[in-house]
């Protein structure tokens, strides 16, 4: 899998999951690292493609979770051909926990 998020300031950034069988981060978590490391913390969409032609892939619970926490404004990419389409992250996690909500 591979992902790209465009940041704020229009950079594309993109990141690998690369697999071993002890696991490892999503490709989407790679990608918001990445950005991070390039001093890109205000990101707005993000999308997710799987090899062998798999085309756009929808994140994973975990993922979900952390674009939510992180980038409550962002973007996410899915569907397929002329049906692409930009789904606010709260849309996939509708009446979700939110971390931001509970620190004091
Ligand atoms: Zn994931």
């Amino acid at each position: 899998m591979a992902s790209a998020v465009r940041a704020a300031d229009g950079r594309i950034i993109t990141g690998l999951n690369v697999y071993h069988f002890t696991g490892g981060p999503c490709a989407e978590l790679v990608a918001i690292g990445a950005a991070a490391a390039q001093g890109a913390y205000d990101l707005t969409a993000i999308v997710a493609v799987g090899d062998g032609g798999r085309g756009i892939v929808p994140p994973c619970g975990r993922c979900r979770q952390v674009l939510l926490d992180y980038f409550p404004g962002i973007r996410v990419l899915l569907g397929s051909g002329e049906h692409v389409r930009a789904v606010p992250v709260r849309d996939l996690l509708p009446e979700s926990y939110v971390w931001a909500d509970h620190q004091s």
